[in-house]
């Protein structure tokens, strides 16, 4: 991989031309010529974050005019969710369908098998953390799921954490907090309080500047396995370390139910390491494994059997919500309510902005001939106005996700024109 040269021919004649085209092709977000190296490149604190802790891509949550009203007296404007797991706005709704998702398989699986899962955490011996390649990491899973493999475990579910918290801004927090503050799910809620890392700054007399200045690069894997019963122990490549939990003073090794299962995962799921700044290279921070890789519970429990399992643990998820979440038939979730001021039968009255763009003399006749048909003069001047903007975009070399319309970029409307707004997918 050497410099940008794939797209921009070698007798490219002028500088400026050249970083146009550079800049254009950056901004696709399929610029991954940047020299990460999956076996080469050291990662370091700032190749993953944590949910909602990456960046808003800036179509997200961006309103923008979508449809004309066949009549001329108005548009839609919709605003979408990009629902990446990075995104400050998007990532619990991430959150909640990855808990949503994999507590189902999970709970359909130890159905099925009548087993319970327990909890296991596998590390790398401190040696291997020191300059780590995305290629060691690969290995790390590979020999994870070999390793608990020859221990007898036939499946499970794995969440990837790339981070653990400095041991000193633990003490810190639980200063902070006064002490009530075991798990380490509490200390990541507590530290991605806003202000709080100034407070651990008083404390420990750092000048940290944000989250990631409190944790230290230490690539872990958490675990859901199945069987429950079964040992298990690590070798000269990994640790590996079986958890229990003390209930009512007794030591507990699995997760006994529903409610179990969902607050474990979205501990893991809510600190979860995503890779960043690394081109095109994946790491998927969640993963199923053995039996459970593929396992699909609707092709092994009657639709009941899954409905059942499904409404208990969203019960469970919506427990405390003021707005509660539904779940569609394929299992998407969708919060339960309606942001559109356009009510159904009203939705055929508009029509895309693309069906107004012409591709040839005749379409072009006949959307000049709609436009002049409209009887509101202001409203027939502003849509010629969106139709001549939209036009300009579309022959702009902006990337694709950005094509749009945006509200923020236009003029007012006059007073006769009315744009509505909805939410597509979810906030
Ligand atoms: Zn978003």
């Amino acid at each position: 991989m050497g410099q940008a040269m794939l797209l921009i021919p070698k007798d490219c004649p002028t500088y400026e031309n050249r970083a146009n085209s550079e800049e254009a092709y950056r901004n696709t977000g399929l610029f991954y010529d940047d020299g990460f190296e999956p076996k080469i490149t050291i990662l370091n604190r700032g190749n993953f974050a944590i949910p909602g802790k990456g960046q808003q891509p800036d179509y997200c949550h961006t309103p923008f005019i979508s449809h004309l009203k066949g009549d001329g007296t108005g548009a839609r404007e919709i605003i979408i969710s990009c629902k990446l797991s990075r995104c400050p706005s998007c990532y619990r709704l991430w959150i909640d369908q990855k808990v949503f998702d994999y507590a189902v398989k999970v709970e359909a699986y130890a159905q099925l098998t009548g087993s319970r899962p327990a909890r296991g955490v596998s590390s790398l011996h401190p040696d291997d953390i020191v300059d780590i390649t995305l290629q060691d990491i690969r290995n790390f899973h590979r020999n994870t799921n070999d390793r608990v493999k020859r221990c007898d475990v036939d499946a499970g579910v794995k969440v990837f954490h790339a981070f653990r918290i400095k041991k000193a801004v633990q003490d810190a927090l639980r200063t902070i907090l006064g002490g009530e503050i075991n798990s380490s799910g509490a200390f990541w809620d507590a530290l991605s309080i806003p202000g709080r890392v100034d407070e651990i700054n008083d404390i420990l007399g750092t000048d940290y500047v944000n989250w990631r200045d409190c944790v230290n690069l230490s690539p872990h894997i958490h675990m859901l396995l199945f069987p429950g019963d079964q040992k298990f122990t690590g070798d000269k490549k990994i640790m590996l370390k079986k958890l229990s939990s003390k209930i009512n003073g007794k030591k507990v090794w699995t997760l006994d139910d529903e409610r179990d299962v969902v607050k474990h995962l979205r501990y893991l799921i809510g600190h979860c390491g995503i890779l960043v700044n690394s081109g095109k290279f994946r790491n998927e921070p969640l993963n199923s494994f053995g039996d459970m890789w593929q396992f699909k519970p609707e092709e092994h429990l009657t639709e009941k059997e899954l409905d059942d399992i499904r409404c208990s643990i969203l019960s469970v998820l919506n427990e405390g919500r003021s707005t509660t979440l539904l779940y569609t038939p394929e299992g998407n979730l969708l919060f339960d309510h309606d942001d559109s001021d356009i009510e159904d039968e009203e939705i055929d009255n508009y029509i895309p902005l693309r069906e107004y763009i012409a591709y040839g003399d005749v379409q072009q006749e006949s959307v000049d001939a709609w436009v002049s048909s409209i009887t509101d003069p202001d409203c027939m001047y502003y849509v010629e106005y969106l139709l001549e903007r939209y036009r300009d975009i579309l022959d702009s070399d902006i990337p694709s996700k950005m094509k749009r319309l945006y509200s923020a970029d236009l003029r007012d409307p006059p007073d006769s024109f009315k744009i509505k707004a909805s939410f597509v997918g979810d906030r």
